[in-house]
């Protein structure tokens, strides 16, 4: 059965809105006071802004070589969603717990909450730490400003775990990805005399057709460990024009790509750049000299690439009782955690499938056997025989 503590934090952790574009420190001083009652030691990071803020727990010796939990405080917006119930006060029916964050990630932060004043009991040899992040939601911008603060005062973790919904699968892999906004520049004309200016329009249709001609190109570097196996393309965001009859002077396409981790992104974008003003400008030139694709990255985060040597797998996969690992297509923050020198891997409790959506649930199932996973998870890390370093 669950613990009633568990349910009663996850519960509160739901009640704040921490849509990512709302504050997160009414949910951080929660968790801060949770974490100083059970004696871990605190330090925090901040948005330029000073509204949302990023938590970092230490129980045991102030050392490095430390296991991280890490989770994000954020959620996705409900707007536009039908909910059964109101999405910020979380219910439980039946066997499942419904909330705007109970699968990604307020279950898994809960569960990190209520077992901290067990381990702060324990005679920890080696750090553990939590580290709750803002703005994951809006391209993992928040766990950068962690991860920079850790670098600067030299504390360098061993591992990370990273809770996000996986049904407690052990993750190795995602790809990485970008969302990138191409801006379109055509000139005004009346439609009748075509070649007089240029059609941002026509010209972002061609742009979507040399995105899916590439993308045909980039499926053919498969790597099976992903699904699916190749470089994605796609855009899902087009704006421009004022009139069937004036050509179009500016338009928009907004794109991503989602790249097996060993692909280099830069490549991706220069090819794009260079076949468009190439291939398409080159023919609208004449009417509209100005004629051009401007492309601007919004947001991109680093893949996540399989190491079967890594500490975090070879832990993960000890205390799942696990021979293998899986990869994602979706995006977290366990790249930049491998990028910033620290091994990562994912595994959490409750189902992508139900992230982002109305109606959002967790199994309770879900959130005992994350309770489990962790607690067997610190034993063996405390435990000096474990075969780490
Ligand atoms: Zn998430």
């Amino acid at each position: 059965m669950t613990a009633a503590d568990t349910i009663a934090i996850v519960e509160k952790l739901i009640a704040f809105d921490t849509v990512s574009r709302n504050s997160n420190l009414q949910l951080i001083a929660a968790a801060r006071e949770m974490l100083s009652a059970a004696g871990a030691n605190l330090r925090f990071t901040y948005d330029p802004k000073g509204t949302k803020a990023n938590l970092f727990a230490t129980f045991g010796p102030q050392t490095g070589g430390g296991l991280v939990l890490s989770g994000h405080t954020d959620v996705v917006p409900v707007d536009g969603q039908e909910w059964t119930s109101d999405p910020f006060t979380a219910e439980v029916r039946g066997d499942r717990l419904y909330g705007r964050g109970a699968a990604d990630m307020k279950g898994f932060l809960g569960v990190l909450l209520a077992l901290a004043p067990q381990i702060a009991k324990l005679d920890l040899r080696r750090p553990v730490h939590f580290a709750f992040s803002f703005d994951e939601e809006v391209g993992c911008t928040g766990v950068r400003h962690l991860l920079s603060d850790l670098q600067n005062a030299k504390i360098r973790p061993a591992l990370a775990i990273i809770g996000e919904p996986t049904e407690m699968r052990v993750v190795s892999g995602h790809k990485s990805g970008a969302v990138i906004e191409t801006a379109v520049r055509g000139r005004e004309g009346h439609s009748s005399a075509p070649a007089l200016g240029a059609s941002a329009v026509m010209m972002a249709g061609e742009f979507v057709a040399l995105l899916t001609k590439y993308q045909e190109e980039l499926a053919s570097i498969r790597d099976d460990f992903f699904d699916p196996p190749y470089t994605t393309l796609q855009a899902n965001v087009i704006s421009g024009g004022t009139a069937v009859n004036v050509l179009a002077r500016d338009a928009r396409v907004t794109w991503e790509y989602r790249a097996l981790p060993d692909r280099d992104p830069a490549e991706i974008l220069s090819v794009v750049e260079q076949e468009a003003n190439a291939a398409i400008v080159a023919r609208y030139r004449g009417g509209a000299p100005e004629a051009a694709f401007n492309t601007q990255v919004l947001a991109a985060y680093p893949g996540l690439a399989h190491n079967a040597e890594s500490p975090a797998v070879k832990l993960a996969c000890a205390v799942a009782g696990s021979n293998r690992t899986y990869a994602v297509s979706y995006g977290t923050e366990a790249g930049l955690f491998q990028r910033s020198g620290i091994p990562a891997v994912i595994c959490g409790p409750g189902s992508i499938l139900q992230a982002h959506k109305a109606d959002e649930f967790i199994l309770l199932q879900q959130l005992d056997q994350c309770a489990a996973f962790l607690e067997r998870l610190i034993a063996e890390w405390n435990d000096e025989s474990v075969l780490l370093q």
